[in-house]
Parts: structure tokens; sequence; C-alpha cells
């Protein structure tokens, strides 16, 4: 058994996760994010309960948004007050022992390499699609990590050229670029595609509802993020030959994308055929927590 904590801008829930990928226990709290000190005594708080109901001392693992920087500190956290904060030595001096720190989105991805959508597979990509662009790379159960702490990142890629023709100007991404994918597939830049066709402002889930329901406008929407989708996938496919390329955030909800993604990536991947499997995940929320758990190896 290993304990896993999702910390996020809402919540930090913990999970006790048994081997075979059953969750035995579950707590959850509300992250109280203004200091980060009120944040760090809840995380160490609500480990200490779920070691407290256990007779063995558990290993634990932490998903956090961002990424541990290689100076030790916290970087890229959205909406949460973790930047530049000494998160991994602050809670092990808290508990007393060593824990692992891992992004969300490697999280995500190494829940569904072990458990979930693609736990039959060697090599996944799973991929964020929500309100940014995540990703994480996981081989044989392992999440792949490199110096720079970004393998698997790919929202801040330029867009390819041939996806990039498809919309009307360039456009700004918050992390300095332009036209970085984020800008693209995120649920904002769908929301963009959509009023630079219509001159009307929805939201991703207005989209996908109205197309689900038959309005031409936005499956016409939908038919060019797709593409778009489409045209990311095959560069990573084309680097990494996943397996299985698992979706998730809120996008990864539009059931059409499984169906017209992997007819529309062949022309964009250097093979005459196309063998990786695009698939929903199995977990929802629980994702980080589980993926944090497996940062041990059971
Ligand atoms: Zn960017």
């Amino acid at each position: 058994m290993r304990i896993g904590i999702d910390l996020g801008g809402t919540k930090i829930e913990g999970i006790v996760l048994r081997n075979d990928g059953e969750i035995i226990h579950k707590l959850r709290v509300p992250t109280r994010g203004e200091y980060y000190e009120v944040i760090l005594d809840d995380l160490a708080a609500l480990i200490q309960s779920l070691q407290a109901r256990l007779k063995d001392h558990l290993s634990v693992g932490i998903g956090t948004p961002g990424c541990l920087s290689t100076n030790g500190e916290m970087k890229n956290c959205n909406a949460i007050e973790l930047n530049g904060k000494r998160l991994l030595e602050d809670i092990e001096i808290k508990l007393g022992y060593e824990v692992r720190i891992e992004n969300d989105a490697n999280c995500f991805a190494l829940s569904e390499a072990c458990y979930g959508a693609a736990q039959n597979a060697r090599s996944v990509f799973g991929v964020i699609v929500g309100t940014g662009c995540g990703g994480g790379i996981v081989i044989d159960k392992k999440l792949v990590t490199g110096p720079n702490s970004i393998s698997g990142e790919w929202g801040h890629n330029c867009m390819p050229a041939n996806a990039r023709a498809m919309i009307s100007g360039d456009r700004e991404c918050y992390c300095g670029r332009i036209n970085c994918i984020e800008t693209l597939l995120s649920g904002r830049g769908l929301s963009m595609s959509y009023f630079d066709a219509t001159g009307e402002q929805l939201s991703a889930v207005e989209i996908a509802e109205r197309a689900e329901k038959g309005f031409k406008p936005a499956q016409a929407c939908l038919e060019i993020y797709a593409d778009q989708l489409a045209h990311c996938l095959a560069t990573v496919i084309n680097m990494i030959d996943p397996e299985v390329i698992v979706l998730g955030g809120g996008l990864s909800n539009i059931a059409s994308l499984y169906k017209r993604v992997p007819a529309l990536l062949r022309p964009h991947v250097f093979n005459d055929q196309v063998h990786t499997r695009i698939v929903p995940p199995t977990f929802g929320d629980a994702s980080g927590a589980i993926g944090a758990a497996c940062l041990w190896e059971h």
C-alpha cells in the first residue's frame, strides 16, 4: 500500500492505494491557498491522519501543479501559493521522512498507465486538454523524467505550421511565446476558435453541448479542433511512438474526439499506418492522487 496526495487549487485529496489499485481510504480538505504555511500544515496533517489509520508506515507521493525545479523550489504553479517555495524539503522536515513530488499531469499519465486506460501498454503519453495542456510520458510504468523536469510538456511547443493555418491570427500565450499548442487546444483555445468563426462567445462545454444537439457551426468548430489535435498528437507519435495516448482534462469528455482524431492522424504521422490508440481516461478527479501513489513502485 502507498499514500497518494493530490495538492490542487481547490482541494487537497489523500488516498491509501492498495497494490491491486483499490483505494481503501480517502480524505479530502479544501485548499486554504492564501498562505504557504497553512497549505503545508494542512498537507502534513492530512498525511499524518492517513498514516495513523494503518499499522505500517507507508511511502508518500504528492502531485502538485507546476513542478519542482532543480534548485529545489517550486515553479509554474498556477492558482496556488507554491511558486518559489521549497515544498519537498519543507514537507519532509515536517514529516520526518522522504516523500516524492511530481507534476499533476505526470501523475495523471502514471495513474492511467499503472491502473487505468493504458495499463496494458508499455509506452503511454498522457495528455491533459483542459484549462491548460500538460502531458506526461510513461514507459514500462515508470515516468520519464529529465534534467529540466519538463518531459511531456508539449503544451508550450509551437503548434505545427499546418495547424496554425486554421486560425485567423497569431495567439499570444501567457508564457510569452506565440501560437503555443495550449492557445489552440485548451478550453480557452477552443472558445477563441469558435469566436473567430461565429462571433459568439461560448465556453468549451457549451460548444460541445451544441455540437451534440446537431448545431452545425459547433460541429464544424469541433471538427477543426479534432484536426488540430491530430496535427499536434502526430508530432508526439513521431517522437516517442506511444502505444496509447490517454486524453485527460475537461475536453477529454468530448466523445467525438475518440472517433475523429484517429481518423485524422494518418496524413501527419511519418508512416503509412498508425497503431497508436487514443483513449478516454479511466479516472476522473482521482487520477492525481492515484498517480502520486504510483511514484513509489510496489
Ligand atoms: Zn505557451
